[in-house]
């Protein structure tokens, strides 16, 4: 099977690789583009397929590089393929994909009873290896009356989104806790996450035991004790944090 053609740099801006087009639109914006920033806003329709393919050829010069015979193994034939697919459309879809929507109920029963949301599932990757991170991620909100209130599977989805990009951990909970901060402004946020890292296991000191956490506190949660133990207590109640 032949790789599709890498894309080539000309004279003409039109020709230029997809990526080094966004690329030039980030720079023009003043906008960051690092593994787990979200440049949504840059892409226009269309350009998530020219990637994708670009990803793919390039990933089809990896395989060669790594002298595996694509040809003739049948196994590696659409490797290149699936893994642009499942870079660009799944595992790191959140750097390409808008917000999800979030609808914001105003709090009319003026709620201020700490919520606590989770464990909710994380899938994510890290940023130095592209290797898996799995864990958990447990969220506690303070609302106020004037907070806006989300509804319970839009916290897994925002998560979701925050986390399917090249991430790490301790930039992950403050990227999550910044996005809800924005919707929810509530009295209060506190955002735990645990997780193990691929790279720890599959490579590297092959440590079996090597579950990372990581919070973060704002607000009420910083001032009030009593209210961040509360928090852990339930936490911990709910799913004990190994
Ligand atoms: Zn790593």
């Amino acid at each position: 099977m032949n790789a599709p053609p890498l894309p080539t740099d000309g004279d003409d801006p039109r020709r230029l690789p997809t990526s080094a087009r966004v690329r030039a639109r980030l720079i023009a914006a003043g906008s960051r583009w690092h593994a787990n920033d979200n440049i949504a806003a840059h892409l226009k329709a269309g350009e998530l397929d020219e990637l994708q393919a670009e990803v793919q050829a390039h990933m089809q010069q990896v395989l060669q590089a790594l002298v595996i015979d694509t040809e003739s193994d049948h196994n590696t034939q659409e490797t290149a393929k699936r893994v642009a697919k499942m870079f660009v459309r799944e595992v790191f879809r959140g750097r390409y994909e808008p917000m999800p929507e979030v609808t914001e109920f105003p709090n009319v029963s003026r709620l201020n009873e700490l919520m606590i949301v989770g464990p909710i599932t994380v899938r994510s990757a890290c940023s130095h290896h592209l290797c898996p991170i799995l864990g958990r991620v447990w969220i506690g909100v303070l609302p106020n009356e004037h907070s806006n209130l989300i509804g319970l599977s839009k916290y897994t989805r925002v998560c979701d989104w925050v986390m399917s990009r090249p991430q790490i951990q301790e930039e992950a909970v403050v990227m999550l806790a910044d996005a809800l901060q924005e919707r929810v402004k509530p009295d209060g946020l506190a955002v735990v996450m645990e997780a193990d890292h691929f790279c720890m296991h599959w490579r590297g000191v092959k440590d079996n035991d090597t579950a990372m956490t990581n919070s973060v506190m704002r607000d009420a949660f910083l001032r009030d004790p009593t209210l961040r133990r509360e928090f852990l207590s339930l936490l911990s109640k709910k799913q004990q944090p190994r």
